[in-house]
């Protein structure tokens, strides 16, 4: 295989979002996928309160009350990913943070909000 420097690929966020729900994953790829799915073009990635824990806890049986992972167990999975290097310092359970310099998100007018979250933090 020849590696050419600056390569980039397009990957389709709904793939990594099927792989978020994966129970056969460790809970830290499955918070890295479903951020890798997720993120908007400032490469933000913004989830209700609550909402990264049920994603972990899935998938739910038919008729199954659902049952979110504890805050504790989703923090941890946060920090992992963060130390793995798959997200960014600054990353929380309300907003993952892609790496800017692994992944792009383009959109035809080049242009990207500020992330309400994290703009709430700084201030
Ligand atoms: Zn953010």
């Amino acid at each position: 295989m020849v590696r050419r420097e600056g390569e980039w690929a397009r990957h389709y966020q709904d793939s990594w979002l099927e792989r978020s729900g994966s129970p056969a994953l460790p809970r830290w790829l499955r918070v890295v996928a479903l951020a890798y799915g997720s993120h908007d073009n400032d490469g933000h990635a913004r989830f209700k309160r609550g909402e990264v824990a049920l994603v972990l806890a899935g998938p739910f049986p038919r008729g199954d009350v659902p049952k979110p992972l504890s805050r504790q167990r989703v923090h941890e999975a946060v920090r992992q990913a963060v130390e793995l290097g798959f997200l960014d310092e600054g990353s929380i359970p309300m907003c993952l943070i892609v790496p800017a310099h692994d992944v792009r998100k383009g959109s035809l007018d080049g242009k990207s909000k500020p992330c309400p979250v994290h703009k709430r933090r700084a201030s």
